[in-house]
């Protein structure tokens, strides 16, 4: 039905009216008349005569405030979580974030070496500060811990035979198992030991002219107890060296610092596994080490050389805006007597509990006056450090709870504010664990819980 033959406004009426005008300036004049039409068009197929100009207007302008909104958004994580895969695990510290943002704006140094004025080395920007932190002999990085692992063994085990124990063939969050990557990485698992107990003579006994080298996997979210045993690494590296094969070592988490230094439980560290023996080791960039998505590979020069040659390698690498953060994590790991307060991931782990039920104190008012007919309690709770490190260590943190009906809802709509709060359902109540609610982000949290709604 035309326009003018219907009780709706024309097209042209409403891209005359002032609020057309404001939505055009902001969204541009072919969003906003395509947006007019299209509400047009709703209210024609609804019949929905006559309608206002002005319902139209705001139909249009909420249709293109979401069409126009980014969906990746900062969060507030209060899962208690610190590296929550889902939320972008480790949270950069700001001064990294900051010069990635500006590498990304501007021409670098990427792969140009200031003093020859020629070509430079991309990954050496890392590779000098992981040789240095580890005391590896040489370092790569690539896009995760994934991509390290299916490169380490395309370069070194492709068509041939990788012994692994079966205690050790884990899922990783995401699709992430052993045995398929290895499939695709083009090396053929060979199952060895049981699900609870693998001895050397396993290992001894599966090596054959077809093995390539032999592979430790940490076991990262899940811990195997009672009747067990697993060939320690330097045991695993001897058997693998009297073979004349290299072993290599996915880590997963792989901390750069003994994090018992902080009072946290140890995790194991590249360097332990590059003195227990192994030829490479990987690790996240992005878990413990508290930096940007990357996949870290430390070990053997000529290992390393021949997977820089790879052509995966190319495809696996990294961007410049990832290479500057790390480099800005890594620089921080120079200075380790600082760490703590400079590398946001160690900060929300090392945080005192004191610390967290201050916080969770300072906000439970605020909460409470949002929901006067809920209860609101500051409760001690268990925060986790996540992806897949240390799963049976949790943290003693401090939440604001809330009880009551439909919880559902009320996360539901704290999800809508306008820097999303993300909590956690359990035991009846939903738990704000404060441990990643900083002290500098307390005010920004309480403003939008005071906002009253219609001024998002
Ligand atoms: C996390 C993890 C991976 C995958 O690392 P990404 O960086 O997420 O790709 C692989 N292996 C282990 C043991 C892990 O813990």
């Amino acid at each position: 039905m035309p326009d003018s033959a219907s009780p709706l406004p024309s097209l042209d009426a409403l891209l005359r009216m002032p609020a057309a005008e404001t939505l055009a300036a902001r969204f541009g004049r072919t969003a906003t008349a395509a947006a007019l039409r299209a509400e047009l068009a709703a209210c024609r197929a609804a019949r929905a005569f006559p309608t206002p100009p002005a319902a139209i207007l705001d139909a249009a302008a909420d249709a293109l405030a979401r069409r126009f909104a980014a969906s990746q958004r900062p969060v507030f994580n209060l899962t208690g979580t610190v590296l929550h895969t889902n939320l972008g695990r480790a949270p950069l510290p700001r001064a990294a974030a900051a010069a990635a943002a500006e590498a990304l704006a501007s021409a670098t140094t990427l792969e140009f070496d200031l003093a020859t004025g020629q070509r430079g080395e991309r990954d050496e920007h890392v590779g000098r500060l992981l040789r240095e932190i580890t005391g590896a002999e040489a370092a790569t990085v690539v896009n995760n811990n994934a991509a390290a692992v299916l490169l380490m063994l395309n370069t070194l085990a492709l068509g041939r035979e990788v012994p692994v124990s079966r205690g050790e063939l884990i899922e990783i969050g995401g699709a992430f198992r052993i045995p398929e990557i290895m499939a695709r990485a083009g090396a053929v698992l060979r199952e060895v030991g049981t699900t609870n107990r693998t001895h050397p003579r396993d290992f001894r006994t599966a090596i054959g002219p077809e093995t390539a080298l032999l592979m430790r996997v940490h076991q990262a979210n899940y811990a195997i107890a009672g009747f067990t045993a697993a060939v320690p690494p330097a045991e695993l590296a001897a058997i693998a060296h009297a073979a004349g094969l290299p072993m290599v070592e996915d880590l997963g988490s792989g901390s750069l610092v003994d994090l018992a230094a902080w009072g946290l439980p140890h995790e194991p560290t590249p360097q332990e596994s590059l003195a227990a023996g192994a030829d490479l080791v990987s690790f996240s960039g992005d878990k413990l080490l508290g930096g940007p998505q990357a996949g870290l590979v430390v070990g053997r020069a000529e290992l390393i050389k021949r997977m820089n040659a790879n052509p995966l390698k190319r495809a696996l690498r990294l961007d410049k805006a990832r290479l500057v953060a790390l480099e800005q994590v890594l620089l921080l790991y120079l200075n380790p007597d600082r760490l703590a307060e400079e590398l946001p991931t160690l900060r929300l782990l090392t945080r005192p509990a004191e610390a967290i039920r201050a916080t969770a104190e300072r906000l439970a008012e605020p909460v409470r006056s949002l929901w006067p007919d809920r209860p609101v309690a500051v409760e001690s709770c268990r925060s986790q450090i996540g992806s897949g490190a240390l799963p049976v260590d949790l943290l003693p943190s401090y939440a604001v709870t809330v009880g009551g009906k439909a919880l559902e809802s009320l996360s539901a709509w704290l999800r809508m504010l306008p820097r999303p709060v993300i909590g956690r359902l359990a035991e009846g109540r939903l738990w704000l664990d404060c441990r990643c609610l900083e002290p500098a982000d307390e005010a920004a949290f309480i403003a939008q819980l005071r906002a009253p709604a219609d001024t998002w």
